[in-house]
């Protein structure tokens, strides 16, 4: 297996290469990206030999050159966006993994599909912005997307092995799908006091260590509005036949209903390389040695209703979901925006929601029919951010 890595810098790309180094001897790493942490990415390149490794600009390519320079290593260096997505259509590649975090990632994912690679995709917003074009194209290219997102991966394996083969679609005996959430670090907060949380508090996350952006979003729960919109697409699902509900120790990673009542749960500890060894060699069962579940010890697994009047964000996917059209790249993008500035602190908590709010008030939804649509759409939010950003 030929791996494309796309983000190896990060919380799910570094975990990757831990998947790859411990579970898989076979696999190969073909192209590596990073954006900074570049002694980081030095490191991978020095390990795992790629043939290609991605840098944004020529000052980063550089500097990444004369770290590799005393090792003798020959991988060729590339730069600029229009290069990003070369990497993911290198001949010789057999699967991409999208780890890149936000709207930078959905022009790999479509340029992996047009060139025929599968695709293990941890970049859910790809899918939150433009999940009917990936997927309309995935189907036609005989493409396969893998979700790395420990729900959705735990929605595949309650399906049947063989959805893998159909591109598990639109399964005729699900029922329903129980979408589980963790409920955040401020679950059990009042909304007085979420209103003066600080970036550090929201970066406190009870179960996952993750990237900044994910974290925050997962504080906000928008990460479970971008997972609904993100199962809709992968599944084939209406709205209405996903459920959502807190289930704060992170053990079920969610669960599917079939149509004759049965109810099928994934579970394991939080630990996301599980969810990566399954996108990459499922629905194939790979041995390792990460830590087990300890049923004696895990003590009682609890359920409850999301709070959308605390976590008004998990509202707006909803309404954003129930749309469709262009209004979730207008959410995504604006959220995006919002976090990047909550994480400089230079607006509060409820600024996210409200800011989202107030651009769905004032954009118009359009259809999708082509990527421009998104474009579009993301150029409008954007605007938006400036002006909000400069007042
Ligand atoms: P991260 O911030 O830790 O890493 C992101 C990677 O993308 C880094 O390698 C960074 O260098 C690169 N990058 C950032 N901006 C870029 C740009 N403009 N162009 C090219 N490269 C860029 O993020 P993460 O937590 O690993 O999350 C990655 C994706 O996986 C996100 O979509 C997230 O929602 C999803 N995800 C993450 C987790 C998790 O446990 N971390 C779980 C489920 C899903
Ligand atoms: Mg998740």
């Amino acid at each position: 297996m030929n791996i494309a890595l796309l983000g190896v810098t990060g919380s799910i790309g570094t975990q990757t290469l831990d998947v790859v180094r411990t579970c898989l001897p076979d696999a190969s790493i073909k192209v590596l990206t990073g954006y900074g942490k570049l002694e980081l990415l030095a490191e991978f390149v020095r390990e795992f030999l790629p043939e290609v490794v991605w840098v944004p600009d020529a000052t980063r390519a550089s500097k990444l050159a004369d770290m590799l320079a005393p090792h003798g290593t020959k991988s060729e260096i590339l730069t600029g966006e229009d290069n990003l997505n070369a990497c993911a259509a290198l001949d010789g590649v057999d699967i991409v993994v999208n780890a890149l975090v936000g709207k930078a990632g959905l022009a790999p994912t479509l340029t992996a599909i047009d060139a025929g690679k599968n695709i293990a995709l941890a970049n859910k917003e790809s899918l939150v912005t433009a999940g009917g074009l990936i997927m309309s194209r995935a189907r036609e290219k005989g493409v396969r997307v893998v979700p790395i997102d420990s729900e959705h991966s735990a929605i595949l394996q309650c399906m049947t092995p063989t959805s893998f083969k159909d591109g598990f679609a639109g399964n005729p005996s699900v029922e329903k799908i129980i979408l589980t959430a963790s409920g955040g670090p401020f679950r059990t907060w009042a909304k007085e006091k979420i209103e003066k949380a600080t970036a550090q508090d929201a970066l406190r996350h009870p179960n996952w260590d993750m990237g900044a952006k994910i974290t925050i979003d997962s504080a906000t729960l928008m990460n479970k509005g971008l997972e609904l919109i993100e199962a809709m697409w992968l599944f084939d699902e209406p709205l209405s036949n996903i459920e959502i509900v807190v289930h704060p120790q992170s053990i079920i990673h969610s669960m599917v209903q079939f149509v004759d009542g049965s109810v099928i749960a994934q579970l394991g500890l939080p630990d996301m390389r599980l969810p990566i060894l399954y996108a990459l060699a499922g629905p194939k069962r790979v041995a390792n040695n990460f830590p087990r579940l300890d049923f004696l010890t895990a003590g009682a697994l609890t359920f409850e209703a999301p709070d959308t009047a605390r976590f008004p964000c998990l509202a707006l996917a909803q309404h954003a979901a129930k749309v469709g059209g262009t209004l979730p790249a207008v959410m995504n993008t604006v959220n995006e925006w919002a976090v990047g500035q909550f994480l400089q602190d230079k607006i509060g908590f409820y600024d996210i929601s409200a800011l989202i709010a107030e651009a769905f008030g004032s954009y118009t939804v359009q259809d999708v029919a082509a990527i421009a649509d998104i474009r579009n759409a993301e150029a409008w939010a954007i605007e938006f951010c400036n002006t909000r950003g400069s007042t």
